[in-house]
């Protein structure tokens, strides 16, 4: 594998690129020190040259010096993420453009609340939202609708809330309409959406519309109204207001809309916890969150997701969203997003319609494989022929159907490899935020059209069309510069993904061969088939039938990989990581091929433990993220995806020695 082309974007685990990382950091240190004295060179020097001497000033000085050292020595028994040795949590090595961005541009401290507070970095997050939203294939050409937005979050947690924040403002948006119409007892034409019968619509028809049809419906209404009543001003938006699900609250709202029953939002089992929160912080109730068990490739089942949306629809409840997952947390693996439309577009043609969301914070940018340099789509055929096993059809397809859904959540953080602090929530409609703010979007109307995309200048304000508030324009910075110096395509950017996931399929071949190495003495098993870079293994000794005992086995092979407070990082051989097929998130088919395939018998995996020394609610395995940009080969030969194996044989042999 010729990893060459990486050299020049991280700092490396050597510090390899320490004296380019050096100069280019000293440099903007400096260059930043002319530009405060260049704001008015005529001002002297607040602090006087003669401060120093004092002793107050020197013991201050000293003693930051102390406390920075004594922070800088600990911080040496911090996880080395940057190691190829680490295999891992969702990190790894950070690249330079990124890093350095990120570091200087602290210095200026912009604020991306608002333009006010962050004249440069703004304006970069919205480009970087564009081009995240490019990357996925979403149309950003204002002039045609809907066009997408997007911005940067403090990570995927927050831009999941977000997708649940959006979602209710469109969701329930026509009720409030309609109930100001009627209040204000206005008579609308005949021509308004709904055949003509907005007033007349039911409560399920109103809640059961696409984000675009709440949008024109919004728009329309708001046409008409101005023509027929040219003096009611505010007043009408105003009352629409008032009479929102976000103003009254949810008691208020569902009594004095009976019949409207709580809205579920589906998951599937194998979704990240930041949705079970986010039903909590918005006031949902967890207990709506629904779970679509998963199949045996640990992808959404489509049948048990069609099977709730029967239900849902016959007794009407009404569905929020559905979200899919682009690279699951614990298993790396790929929702079947384009399914999951099918079936919205199927169910809303019923009148049962929701929202699609895909948490893509893991495998976003692996988007960026299958972006040809013109924008365009790559095909199917064009992206096998770059590697051995990756991608099928079914994951293809999933990726490449993204530019259909409502938002999408991604971390650069995870495989942007950005210090952390960088999530994203992209929006493929933005007139959605006009749902989300009461001042009005003149600010983009009173702007010039000609000097600045529209995209660019609408969300000036920032802060009021996200959760946030106050937060770092360096983040905005890093990776604005990440997307400039490697494009999200697949020759720049995709580029360095494609490494992870080639580096992926040599990991798996040479599981394979350590599997058939083993064989005699223990089973190493794949519970599923990878679909991206993450992969989990179990290894089961020969003979064993008891699931506790596996467990047992698995977590002394873990004791060695795992980060724990008795022993320091440094000391590990190598770092993994370790996660679990829960007996409840996963069908009895499922439960039953799994037992098969490690040979356990299958009545003691259950989801409900009594008897804890022969039953299990779980199957422990290890989980090994492979993103580490040196883990195949580097510069010398090193090779550590056969050292991890060749280690991992060494403590299956002792254990199994022991017994
Ligand atoms: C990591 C992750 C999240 C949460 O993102 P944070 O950046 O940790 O807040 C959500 N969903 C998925 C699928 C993830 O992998």
């Amino acid at each position: 594998m010729n990893l060459e082309f990486l050299a020049p974007y991280f700092l490396g685990p050597y510090g390899e690129n320490n004296d380019v990382f050096e100069k280019v950091l000293t440099e903007l240190l400096r260059d930043h020190i002319y530009w405060r004295r260049n704001i008015h060179p005529e001002d002297l020097p607040a602090i006087s040259t003669f401060a120093s001497q004092s002793p107050e000033y020197q013991q201050a000085i000293a003693k930051m010096r102390t406390e920075l050292h004594k922070l800088t020595a600990s911080l040496k028994q911090s996880v080395p993420f940057f190691s190829p040795r680490y295999i891992g949590h969702m990190c790894s090595d950070l690249m330079m453009p990124g890093l350095i961005a990120q570091m200087v541009t602290t210095l200026y401290n912009p604020n991306n609340v608002s333009f006010e507070a962050a004249t440069v970095t703004v304006d970069l997050e919205l480009k970087v939202g564009k081009q995240f939203a490019e990357m996925f294939g979403f149309n950003t050409d204002p002039t045609k609708s809907p066009c997408a937005w997007g911005h940067l979050t403090s990570g995927g947690t927050v831009a999941n809330y977000e997708s649940l924040w959006n979602f209710r403002a469109a969701k329930y948006y026509p009720v409030a309409l309609v109930e100001a119409v009627k209040s204000l007892e206005l008579k609308l034409p005949n021509s308004i959406i709904l055949n003509g019968k907005l007033v007349d619509a039911n409560l399920w028809q109103l809640t059961n519309l696409s984000i675009d049809n709440v949008l024109s419906l919004k728009h329309e209404t708001e046409k008409a109204i101005a023509t027929a009543y040219p003096d009611l001003g505010d007043k009408f938006n105003e009352c629409v207001e008032q009479h929102r699900i976000e103003t009254v609250g949810p008691a208020y709202f569902y009594s004095n809309h009976l019949g409207l029953k709580q809205p579920l939002v589906l998951v599937p089992g194998s979704a990240h916890y930041s949705w079970q929160k986010g039903m909590r912080v918005m006031g949902f109730g967890s207990d709506q969150l629904i779970k679509i068990p998963v199949h045996s490739n640990m992808r959404l089942d489509i049948d048990a997701l069609r099977k709730i949306l029967d239900n849902a629809l016959s007794k009407n409840i009404p569905i929020l969203a559905c979200v899919g997952i682009l690279g699951t947390t614990e298993f790396g693996t790929v929702d079947p997003i384009h399914k999951i439309l099918e079936l919205r577009n199927e169910f809303s043609a019923k009148g049962l319609d929701f929202y699609v969301h895909v948490d893509a914070a893991w495998g976003g940018y692996l988007a960026s494989m299958f972006r040809e340099e013109d924008g365009s789509t790559m095909s199917h055929g064009k992206a096998k022929k770059m590697f051995k096993y990756f991608p099928s059809k079914e994951v293809f397809n999933s990726i490449t159907s993204v530019k259909d859904v409502d938002s999408v959540t991604i971390d650069p953080h995870k495989l942007g490899y950005l210090p952390f602090g960088a999530g994203g929530f992209i929006s493929r409609n933005q007139d959605i935020t006009d749902l989300l703010t009461q001042e009005a979007p003149y600010v983009f109307e009173e702007m010039d059209k000609s000097v600045e995309t529209p995209a660019t200048k609408q969300f000036e304000k920032l802060g009021q069309y996200i959760l946030e508030g106050s937060k770092p324009g360096s983040v905005a910075a890093a990776s604005y510069v990440t997307n400039q110096v490697l494009p999200l395509n697949y020759k720049n950017f995709g580029r360095v993904i494609r490494q992870s996931l080639k580096t992926s399929e040599y990991f798996f071949d040479k599981l394979l061969e350590l599997k058939d190495k083993i064989k005699g003495r223990a089973n190493l098993c794949l519970p599923y088939t990878p679909d991206t870079n993450l992969i989990c293994i179990v290894i089961n000794p020969v003979g064993n039938k008891s699931i506790t005992y596996l467990n047992d086995f698995t977590k002394q092979i873990y004791q060695h990989l795992k980060i724990s407070r008795d022993s320091s990082p440094k000391d590990r051989e190598f770092i993994g990581s370790s996660t679990q097929i829960m007996r409840k998130n996963i069908s009895e088919n499922h439960a039953k091929e799994l037992c098969e395939m490690l040979g356990l018998q299958e009545q003691y995996f259950v989801k409900d433990v009594q008897n804890r020394t022969l039953e299990s609610d779980r199957i422990m395995l290890l989980r090994h993220t492979i993103m580490n940009p040196w883990l195949a080969n580097d510069t010398n030969g090193n090779d550590y995806v056969v050292k991890y194996c060749d280690y991992l044989e060494s403590l299956i042999l002792r254990y199994l020695d022991i017994e």
